[in-house]
């Protein structure tokens, strides 16, 4: 048989739905197009060309990885997130659309407020504070994370957008290592959230593939903000904003644990999904 487009995708799709992977069609087809470095329409189009033996050789490998259950995202090494283009590999969490909330309410309050200083909790791939200079050309932002590898591929995405300079990625954990003496006006994390108990019910291929300290957020799935909330009021402003991205079901429980805390206007924000996605409040303090 001819190595045609139309061939070989027909094969990649059957492979994995023999596999049982949902979107079979278009994971074959995005794989395909980033092998060959060609859009739909040339998929479309010239679906009768024949592919070379290399590249066949790689497409068949890249089918493989996901029939096995391996993210997408981690086989062809990119996400698009904000319309910008993201490294990844499987030492960060893949950014998700879910998330594109929190950083337009973010980008609207920074906008508003002319806030200049941002510090970001658990970057991972870096896709929020990278979004965030992109569109706020006057911002500088400070961001941790506790893996290494993580501030590795932030800070490779961080070059390739341009921003490295107005970005300090520190490996920390939490506020560990950041400069006390510093100040930020806005706070910003989408922490790890999933509940202990509910690790074991996620989908395989986030289980088994996406970092687990990116996900497992405690007993409660709360740690995280709780944690956050209390020691970033070392480092805010005397007027700060805090965003929080937060799980299905959370919304509640995260604005209890900032009213506790003393943050007032706390308010949550639906996606576009009509799910309460961020929990947003102000610190005010002398
Ligand atoms: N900030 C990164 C993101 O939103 C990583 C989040 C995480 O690892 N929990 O994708």
């Amino acid at each position: 048989m001819k190595k045609t487009i139309r061939y070989v995708l027909s094969e990649g799709i059957k492979t994995l739905q023999d596999n049982h992977i949902t979107h079979a069609k278009i994971d074959a087809t995005l794989l395909l197009e980033h092998l060959l470095d060609i859009d739909r329409v040339y998929v479309i189009i010239h679906d009768d060309e024949v592919i070379t033996e290399q590249a066949y050789k790689l497409y068949r490998h890249g089918i493989m990885l996901r029939a096995k259950g391996k993210p997408l995202q981690y086989i062809i090494g990119h996400v698009a997130f904000m319309g910008l283009n993201f490294t990844v590999n499987e030492h960060v969490l893949i950014p998700r659309q879910d998330t594109e909330i929190l950083v337009e309410e973010a980008i609207t309050c920074i906008q508003k407020n002319k806030v200049t200083h941002i510090l970001e909790i658990g970057t991972g791939s870096g896709c929020i504070p990278i979004s965030l200079c992109h569109a706020c050309p006057t911002i500088k932002v400070t961001t941790v994370d506790i893996s290494k590898e993580a501030i590795e591929v932030a800070k490779e995405n961080a070059r390739q957008h341009g921003v490295e300079d107005r970005i300090a990625f520190i490996h920390s954990d939490l506020l560990q290592q950041v400069d006390k003496t510093k100040r930020y006006e806005l706070i910003i994390s989408n922490p790890p959230y999933i509940k202990r108990e509910d690790i074991q019910g996620l989908m395989r291929e986030v289980k088994d593939h996406e970092p687990m300290r990116a996900l497992d957020g405690g007993m409660d799935g709360l740690d995280f903000y709780r944690r956050i909330s209390t020691d970033v009021m070392e480092v805010a402003s005397h007027r700060c904003y805090i965003f929080y991205e937060v799980g299905h079901n959370q919304s509640i429980e995260v604005k209890d644990i900032l009213e506790e805390r003393g943050y007032t206007h706390v308010k949550i924000i639906k996606d576009l999904a009509g799910i309460n996605r961020v929990v947003t409040g102000e610190k005010y303090q002398s």
